[in-house]
């Protein structure tokens, strides 16, 4: 039986652990903080729990102006800034219930949880520092699992502490009348999403010439014009060069010389592995800010040394981290598996939603593919007429000669949801042709790929 080392009990590290255990080993899980890491406590459920509320509150004021003209104001009412700390409430017992569930997971699987700080002795040691004692374990193979963190970049460095980061942003107590965001990537873009939702005036300011910079350009025009609409101040191009306090806030002054004043600032502007604890020296292992570099198909990094998650910098997500986790936990136990970042769907959850798949049309056309997208718009969707939902669209992408799909973009409601329909169908390498084949519900948004595709 293989004895194996998890460090982090993220979405990468906890799936490692228990594919490991199921596949026979004897696993010892290395955890500093809680499991679930950041996903869990600070990130994917947080936000989606936070967005949520935020959404329904819109959706509920939306049915009120249906049912009495002017009513808007009264339900406006009935959210007020003081209610941020319910809503958090709710988040906190979300995070709370699922990393309970992921502490049972791994005790039912046998799996030894050791709450503590892991580093490198040698390839077949690691030395753990619990809050009582510090031990050496020794094993026949470790998993490197310990995600990231904010990335902090001068001149922003001077005010960390002082200004929220994607991770504090969810201890803050108190809304804020006005926030800047730096930063218009996805985590940026839901944060604005969200807090503008909830009556702050929001600002973000973004160095590329647009939002959603690794996304379809369109789908990020049409998020751009939404949260524009509602009262979201873009400041593209341009990028934050100076941040100041001052008596009542913050003040940034940006590239073009323009200052943009607020109550609070975020910064949104990526992340940095945590890697530095790990004494990866005593292995000869070196990294950068975005990882060390796996084989990108097995996660091996030497020997009995796998990496698994944000440390990797394949795909900064919690289903890729857990994916990778599991591949990289079977493959130390001997099993063959592959992993495959280009099937990874992607999503961004503000409203209208972002979902894609696989290549968009640029990035087919950047790789020398000559493609066809067929596109269908949710204005001509029964269900989102019906619902009142129609901005959005669903745009697949297809390899001229064969047919065969190369990947998706959904802008609109459900399109986190939708976008596995099409994850499904490049997964299985299908054609244009062989989508066409079956049969949509009717209402529903998902007919617009079957509209898509017969276009
Ligand atoms: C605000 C925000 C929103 C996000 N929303 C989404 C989303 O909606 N969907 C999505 O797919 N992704 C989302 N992400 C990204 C997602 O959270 C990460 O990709 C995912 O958490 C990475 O998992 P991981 O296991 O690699 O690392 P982490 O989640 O960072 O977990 C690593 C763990 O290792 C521990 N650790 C570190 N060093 C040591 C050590 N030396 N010893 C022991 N333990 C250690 C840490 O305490 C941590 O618990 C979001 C991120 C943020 C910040």
């Amino acid at each position: 039986m293989k004895n194996i080392i998890v460090i982090g009990g993220g979405p990468a590290g906890y799936p490692a652990a228990l594919k490991a255990a199921s596949l026979g080993a004897q696993v010892t899980l290395i955890e500093k903080n809680k499991l679930g890491g950041v996903c869990l406590n600070c990130g994917c459920i947080p936000s989606k729990s936070l967005l949520d509320a935020a959404h329904r509150f819109q959706t509920a004021r939306g049915l009120v102006g249906l049912c009495q003209e002017g009513a808007q104001e009264a339900a406006d009412r009935l959210f007020s800034l003081r209610d941020w700390n319910k809503i958090r409430a709710r988040q906190q017992a979300a995070s709370r219930k699922l990393v309970q569930g992921i502490g049972f997971l791994l005790k039912k699987a046998g799996v030894t949880v050791l709450e503590g700080e892991g580093s490198f002795v040698d390839e077949t040691h690691v030395r753990v520092k619990t809050a009582e004692k510090e031990e050496v374990l020794s094993c026949d193979g470790v998993i490197i699992a310990t995600g990231s963190e904010a990335f902090f970049p001068p001149p922003f460095d001077v005010l960390k502490g002082q200004i929220y980061d994607n991770s504090t942003i969810f201890n803050m107590e108190q809304l804020p009348e006005s926030l800047a965001i730096i930063g218009g990537g996805v985590i940026g873009c839901e944060m604005a999403d969200l807090m503008s939702a909830l009556g702050v005036a929001v600002s973000v300011v973004e160095m590329q010439p647009r939002i959603l910079p690794t996304e379809d350009e369109t789908a990020a025009r049409t998020l751009f014009q939404a949260l524009s609409k509602r009262g979201v101040t873009f400041y593209t191009g341009v990028s934050a060069a100076k941040a100041e306090k001052t008596a009542d806030g913050f003040k940034l002054t940006l590239s073009d010389g323009k200052e943009i004043t607020a109550q609070a600032v975020l910064a949104a502007i990526g992340r940095s592995v945590n890697l530095s604890s790990l004494q990866l020296e005593n292995i000869g292992v070196t990294y950068t800010r975005k990882g060390v570099q796996v084989n990108p198909k097995t996660l091996q990094l030497k020997n009995n040394i796998y990496a698994a998650g944000d440390v990797t910098g394949l795909l900064l997500l919690a289903h890729a981290a857990t994916r990778q986790g599991e591949v990289a936990a079977s493959n130390l136990c001997g099993f063959e598996m592959q992993y495959h970042n280009e099937q990874i769907p992607r999503a961004v959850y503000t409203s209208p939603e972002i979902a894609a798949v696989g290549l968009t049309r640029a990035q087919a056309q950047a790789q020398g593919l000559n493609v066809r997208a067929q596109k269908s718009f949710f204005l001509a969707n029964g269900r989102a007429v019906a619902q009142e939902q129609t901005e959005g669209y669903v745009e697949l992408i297809s390899e001229e000669s064969t047919g065969r799909l190369v990947g998706a973009t959904l802008v609109g409601a459900n399109a986190a949801e939708l976008i596995h329909v099409m994850a499904v169908a490049l997964n299985a390498q299908l054609t244009v042709s062989q989508l066409k084949e079956v049969v949509f519900a009717h209402p529903t948004f998902a007919e617009s790929i079957a509209e898509a595709a017969n276009r």
